[in-house]
C-alpha cells in the first residue's frame, strides 16, 4: 500500500513524524480516512484522537487538541495547541485536569471562564479516553 508522510506539529515543537497509509481524524465537518494520494484540503480539528495506521499493520494514536489537518498529495500536516502521542499521555494529571475542569463548571461565573473549563474538560476527557484505550 502506497505510504503519505505525517507530519503533527504544535507550538512547543514536532510530536509525530512518520509515514503512514492512512490517518484518521475528526474535522468540525465530520471524520476523514486520508490515503496516499488524497486531494489537497484543509479543515480544522475537533479536540479528538487522530489514528494513524501503518505498513505493519498497527496503529499509532495521538491526541489533538484543536488545530487543523492540511492534506496535500504526498504529506500531510496537523498544527495543534498540544498534541501527545497515546503512550506519552500522563493519565494522572488529566485527572487532576478534569477534577479541576468539574469544579470551575459547578461556580457560577462568566460565559468566557465557562467555555474554556469546557474546552479544558474536553481535552482531560479526550487524553483519558485515549489512555485507556477508549477510542
Ligand atoms: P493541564 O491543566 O494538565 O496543563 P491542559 O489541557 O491545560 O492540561 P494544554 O494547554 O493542552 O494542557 O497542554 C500544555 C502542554 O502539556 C502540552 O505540551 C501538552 O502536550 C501537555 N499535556 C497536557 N496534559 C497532558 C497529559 N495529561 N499528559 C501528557 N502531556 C500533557
Amino acid at each position: 500500500m502506497k505510504t503519505v508522510t505525517v507530519n503533527i506539529v504544535t507550538p512547543d515543537g514536532p510530536v509525530y513524524e512518520n509515514e503512514v497509509t492512512m490517518v484518521i481524524a475528526k474535522t468540525a465537518a465530520g471524520d476523514i480516512g486520508v490515503l496516499a494520494g488524497h486531494v489537497p484540503m484543509v479543515a480544522p480539528l475537533k479536540i479528538s484522537a487522530v489514528k494513524l495506521n501503518k505498513a505493519d499493520g498497527k496503529t499509532d494514536v495521538v491526541t489533538v487538541s484543536g488545530g487543523f489537518v492540511e492534506v496535500r498529495p504526498d504529506k500531510i500536516s496537523i498544527l495543534a495547541s498540544s498534541a501527545e502521542l497515546a503512550e506519552n499521555i500522563d493519565v494522572a494529571r488529566a485527572k487532576e485536569a478534569q477534577k479541576r475542569a468539574e469544579a470551575r463548571l459547578q461556580q457560577k461565573q462568566s460565559d468566557i471562564d465557562t467555555k474554556r473549563a469546557e474546552a479544558a474538560l474536553a481535552r482531560a476527557v479526550n487524553r483519558i479516553k485515549v489512555q485507556e484505550g477508549n477510542i
